[in-house]
């Protein structure tokens, strides 16, 4: 079977540079907040461009103290209104809601399936304070045509970056287009730890401030607490593992391209729809994500062919039980995307031999 992601051999070619990393941080005697986090908040924010980066627990947290902190600094309130594209991961949702924000689900481009610009227009309302845009799969939203929209109208845009590690335009990349990004750095993601771990990046010193002591029960200064914060910090063994991992970052996003661009050129289905992409730099390949409208079939067909696939996602955040204020809302376009997308192994050790099965199975699926 040729897996979705084998993250066992991923992590096998750095073993030797993960176990000195470990053993760095055990002989060091300092495991929470230390060193290690340091540098790699350091070496992060500068990857980014960006002159903050704070780590956190995950990639949820991420987006949900950004969200809190700057209720903190009174630039949100209760009731206001994030707009968001309906077909992102839970997570997306969770952060706005969890700060008791509205999200307004709005409808994906079509084609690039992430958040469109014209969406955007048409659901901006008086309580519309932000709008969230995701690097869904790993391609770059529209940021330009976003910012432009969020200029205009006085709107803060924290990017949900946990898929777009790296992805770039015009050599800015994600993370350091919106006034904060929230990254996840969750094992199976572009660039993962080997755990849990996340970070928001950000150039807004008063905000990165913040986060600082939100992250940390609300403290700045030890045992005098500013806030009512959390314990969500990024302990100093994961912060060891991401800079290992943070080294071969572009190397692995090239590997991820070449995969990309073989099954672009040479998977030639009519049943299925391959994704889009516009330039070269913009997309690191989180997923290739194709649709086809018997997916079903499609993927037991593969199966049957030694591939393994998922599906990012099944079912709609507004169609999940833990949100039924949201279940009856339409989003036609959103729902296809969920009944039709399929994810085909994308990982950057795959052998050229494993990438022609892939294509193989893909052609010769027959539904
Ligand atoms: C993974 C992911 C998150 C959440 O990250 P965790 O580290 O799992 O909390 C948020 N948004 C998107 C789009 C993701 O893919």
């Amino acid at each position: 079977m040729i897996p979705f992601l084998n993250l066992k051999d991923i992590n096998a070619k750095l073993r030797d540079e993960l176990l000195e990393a470990c053993a760095r941080v055990i002989d060091s005697g300092w495991y929470i907040a230390g060193n290690e986090l340091r540098a790699f908040e350091q070496e992060y924010a500068a990857y980014c461009g960006s002159r903050h980066c704070i780590g956190v627990a995950n990639g949820l947290d991420a987006l949900t103290l950004t969200l809190r902190a700057w209720m903190e600094l009174g630039r949100l309130r209760e009731g206001d209104e994030v707009i968001v594209p309906a077909n992102t991961y839970i997570a997306t949702l969770l952060a706005i809601t969890e700060n008791g924000l509205v999200p307004v689900l709005v409808e994906p481009d079509d084609r690039s399936l992430n958040l469109s610009p014209r969406s955007v227009t048409a659901a901006l309302g008086k309580r519309t304070r932000a709008i969230l845009p995701v690097h869904l799969y790993g391609r770059l939203a529209d940021m330009p045509e976003l910012l432009e929209i969020s200029n205009r109208h006085g709107l803060l845009v924290l990017e949900d970056a946990a898929q777009g590690h790296g992805a770039s335009l015009g050599g800015r990349k994600a993370g350091n287009w919106g006034d904060a990004a929230g990254f996840s750095f969750y094992p199976g993601k572009n660039l993962g730890a080997l755990g849990d771990a996340g970070a928001i990046t950000t150039s807004d010193d008063e905000l990165a401030e913040t986060l600082q002591a939100l992250r940390n029960y609300g403290s700045h200064v030890k045992y005098r607490n500013l806030y009512q914060g959390l314990n969500s910090r990024l302990d100093e063994i994961q912060a060891a593992m991401l800079r290992v991992k943070l080294k071969h970052l572009d190397e692995q996003t090239a590997q991820r391209r070449q995969i990309a661009h073989r099954y672009l050129n040479e998977i030639d289905n009519a049943a299925i729809r391959l994704p889009t992409w516009e330039r070269e730099e913009e997309h690191v390949w989180h997923l290739f994500v194709v649709r086809c409208q018997q997916r079903a079939r499609f993927q037991q067909l593969l199966d049957k062919a030694g591939v393994q696939t998922m599906i990012h996602y099944p079912i709609a955040p507004h169609k999940q039980k833990a949100y039924p204020e949201y279940n009856h809302i339409e989003l036609p376009i959103t729902e296809s995307i969920h009944e039709e997308v399929l994810s085909l192994p994308m990982d950057p050790s795959m052998t050229p031999e494993q990438v022609d099965r892939v294509i193989e199975a893909a052609n010769q699926a027959r539904v």
